[in-house]
């Protein structure tokens, strides 16, 4: 197997031309795969399953920018906090909380961004609009005091439909929930990144304000039916 370079060159061009950041989601596939781009000069790697993270982590070069895409259990945080530089997918102020306790032992300060739930149809993780409210009002003076914890924007995935205007009207409303949120900072800092996209329905999110697409299957190929 190897990755399509072309998919890749193509899909970096569109992107840059949008300012949109592309992380290359690797998950299920080898580390001679990863290499493959980056030596076309990708940084950003975004993997979900932490065992698969780190084994891999320890074999790549150093420079790689990771991400870590899904859904996080709290005790796997410590392991991920030395060497992640971005969390996509915290659903909860208790995880929140465990990541700035992690992240202040190891002495920096991490990178999240908060899921949000758009998907109307499916069960997936993440806040809806009025907990993300709550969690943003109600909680503020809790998420001031998270110090070790930037909040950088928001993530969300839309439903796994063929029907472009649902994916669409799920990407705008995550889009306007941003917006709103946006304005408001939290210690000193406000929210900048907006990631939303996958190698079916990055052009869509690209046109509803994406600023990070996280793309796998059209780079390195289907997963198998177990490895999803
Ligand atoms: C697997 C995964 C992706 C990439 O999906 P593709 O359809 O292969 O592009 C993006 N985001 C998350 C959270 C994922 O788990």
């Amino acid at each position: 197997m190897t990755v399509n370079k072309d998919a890749y060159l193509s899909l970096k061009s569109q992107l840059q031309q949008e300012n949109v950041q592309l992380v290359a989601v690797s998950k299920t596939k080898p580390v001679s795969e990863i290499m493959e781009l980056y030596h076309l000069g990708q940084r950003s790697f975004g993997e979900n399953y932490v065992q698969e993270l780190m084994e891999k982590q320890s074999q790549l070069p150093h420079d790689i920018d990771w991400h870590f895409i899904g859904h996080l259990q709290t005790n796997k945080v410590k392991y991920l906090v030395p060497f992640v530089s971005l969390i996509q997918g915290v659903d909860s102020l208790r995880l929140l909380r465990e990541i700035n306790k992690q992240a202040e032992k190891a002495n920096k300060v991490l990178g999240v961004l908060l899921q949000v739930h758009i998907a109307r149809e499916e069960t997936k993780f993440g806040f809806d609009a009025s907990e993300l409210q709550h969690l943003w009002f109600k909680h503020a003076e809790a998420l001031q005091q998270l110090k070790n914890v930037h909040i950088k924007g928001l993530m969300g995935m839309a439903s796994l439909t063929t029907d472009d205007e649902k994916i669409r009207s799920e990407f705008r409303a995550l889009k306007q929930l941003f917006d709103a949120h946006a304005g408001q900072a939290i210690n000193g800092s406000r929210m900048s990144v907006l990631s939303m996209g996958m190698s079916s329905d990055y052009k869509i999110a690209v046109q509803e304000g994406s600023t990070m697409v996280r793309v796998g299957s059209l780079l390195f190929g289907a997963r198998s039916q177990n490895n999803p």
